[in-house]
């Protein structure tokens, strides 16, 4: 089944790896899915097919599972030193580094988004983020405790904590940033010490297949980071009720998230999920609008508004509702639509004909409702999953676009009069993930800033990632963070050790 179409613009990287089908990634071996079956796998600029990839199930889950449990419990992954595994983890991150361009394009030609964004954001910060997650492989530090113990006068002790790796983790990841997810989740569990079962989406497997080369190439112990590609009713959802998994990771879907907990609850295995938003950006009247509007343009449409903090509700004080909303009309406009491959093209198409036609439906929903769109709304081309940059305006908070995620280049845009108005509406939402504030009023933006229920809050900037700053949500964004120190936690229990001397 791997009669696969191959581009004459690919590299030979690329060209080598999509030659063959694609298989599991299981104990350090490459093999079929157990039921013999593969999936397809569409590039989404044309819908064509770029390649087969194993239809894990059950059973794999299993094997992979089992491979995990080996190498934690009994194998070289727990006992190395944590020098040996931050090198490990470093090493990965070079060979990723020597494979930029290669993974660039394949991040291209599986999720749509364009070359140049691929080779100057998702390659580089998962990079970076392997390195920083590198560099805490030595840094998990338990702590001495002075205990009193009142019942025991005169007793001498010495107490201490170990954080120590929680075991098998399960790790669960969208298609938006396929690469920087899979780095998102690997380097804080590698980290820790936690072996692991990776589970891409179906729309997007290929970069966590190709990592998973260089994987072994890094010369990770087997069993060490397995991959299980898959459905998720059929490979994600037997990971996240496993009863030898001792816990999940989740990027997704906030019903898919609330899925994974129910699933969870057999053994109790620990939750973190990373969930939906509808995140708040506020532009005041006194900010810089010369960056505010590029910002906010970029905030919604950067990656085809497939971001789950992307700063779909655009709220914009009032005596600047028509400059900004023209400005934000004219940032659509001037966007080239193409296909990421393209160099001239500055947004590509949507994942897929699932998320084009959840997209497009929601635009006519709004537009069924009253709302107006001062550009965009429609299909570009008549191939491919392409969307034009949209901006809706004469919105009603109650409106399904306003409330729900798009998870597309659609943006909402309404005025505000005041910080006590807006504070309140910027929270009316289920979500918490993000928000933007637009001021250059510093006593105003921090005190909006406290105000906002959301786990990331960016003045005067948007949509800005490091490795070492927390990023997760409030309410249904989530349980949790990803990145810096806390994502680390995440993978890490604390034994308390307690002697009387
Ligand atoms: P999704 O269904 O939540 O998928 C996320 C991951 O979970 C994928 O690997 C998926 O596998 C897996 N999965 C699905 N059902 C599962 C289950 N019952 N048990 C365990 N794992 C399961 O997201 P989607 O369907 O691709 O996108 C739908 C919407 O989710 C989007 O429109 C957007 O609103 C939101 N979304 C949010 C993020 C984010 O970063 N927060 C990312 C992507 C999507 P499959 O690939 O086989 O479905
Ligand atoms: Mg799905």
């Amino acid at each position: 089944m791997c009669a696969v179409a191959v581009a004459s613009s690919m590299s030979e990287g690329v060209e080598r790896f999509l030659a063959s089908p694609k298989q599991l990634l299981i104990n350090g071996k490459w093999t079929g899915a157990a039921n013999g079956n593969t999936f397809a796998v569409y590039d989404p600029a044309t819908g064509n097919e770029i390649a087969q990839v194993a239809d894990g199930g059950p059973t794999d889950v299993d094997a992979a599972v089992a491979a995990a449990r080996a190498a934690f419990d009994a194998g070289p992954w727990r006992t190395m030193t944590t020098s040996e595994r931050g090198k490990l983890i470093w090493k990965l991150a070079d060979l990723l580094e020597a494979h930029l361009d290669e993974f660039a394009e394949l991040e291209t030609l599986d999720n749509g988004k364009p070359f140049a964004v691929a080779q100057a954001a998702d390659v580089p910060l998962a990079i970076d983020n392997l390195r920083y997650y590198a560099g805490w492989a030595t840094k998990v530090l338990g702590s001495t405790i002075p205990i009193s113990v009142p019942f025991a006068p005169g007793a001498e002790w010495h107490a201490y904590t170990r954080r120590e790796a929680v075991g098998v983790a399960a790790q669960i990841i969208p298609w938006n940033f396929p690469l920087l997810m899979a780095a998102w989740k690997l380097g804080p569990a590698l980290a820790a010490g936690c072996t692991i079962v990776l589970k891409p989406a179906e729309q997007t497997p290929l970069s966590a297949l190709r990592l998973g080369e260089l994987i072994c190439e890094a010369g990770f112990p087997d069993g060490v980071i397995n991959i299980v590609t898959g459905f998720g009713e059929t490979a994600g959802a037997p990971l996240a009720s496993h009863p030898q998994v001792d816990k999940v990771a989740f990027t997704g879907s906030t019903e898919v998230g609330k899925l994974i907990v129910k699933a969870a609850t057999g053994n109790l295995k620990k939750v973190t999920l990373e969930l939906g938003g509808k995140s708040p950006n506020i532009i005041f009247q006194d900010a810089d609008l010369a960056s505010a509007v590029p910002g906010a343009a970029s905030a919604i449409f950067f990656n085809q508004g497939q971001c789950c903090c992307a700063g779909s509700r655009l709220f914009i004080e009032k005596k600047i509702f028509d400059e900004v909303v023209g400005g934000m009309v004219d940032s659509a406009n001037s966007i080239k639509v193409g296909p990421g491959k393209d160099p001239d093209s500055q947004m590509g198409p949507l994942v897929s004909q699932e998320q084009f036609d959840r997209v497009t439906s929601l635009i006519e929903s709004g537009l069924a409702d009253g709302a107006e769109a001062v550009c965009g709304g429609k299909r570009v081309g008549d191939q491919g999953y392409f969307v034009s940059p949209t901006v809706l305006v004469n919105t009603k908070p109650e409106m399904k676009v306003v409330r729900e995620e798009i998870f597309g280049p659609v943006v909402t845009a309404s005025p505000f009069e005041d910080i006590e108005e807006i504070a309140g509406r910027a929270n009316d939402t289920n979500y918490g993930l993000a928000a933007g504030i637009w001021t250059r009023d510093i006593s105003k933006a921090h005190r909006l800033a406290n105000r906002l229920r959301a786990g990331t809050v960016w003045i005067n900037c948007y949509n800005i990632f490091d490795a070492s700053l927390p990023f997760g949500g409030y309410k249904e964004s989530g349980w949790g963070r990803e990145m810096g120190a806390e994502a680390l936690n995440n993978y890490l229990e604390t034994k308390a050790v307690c002697v009387q001397l």
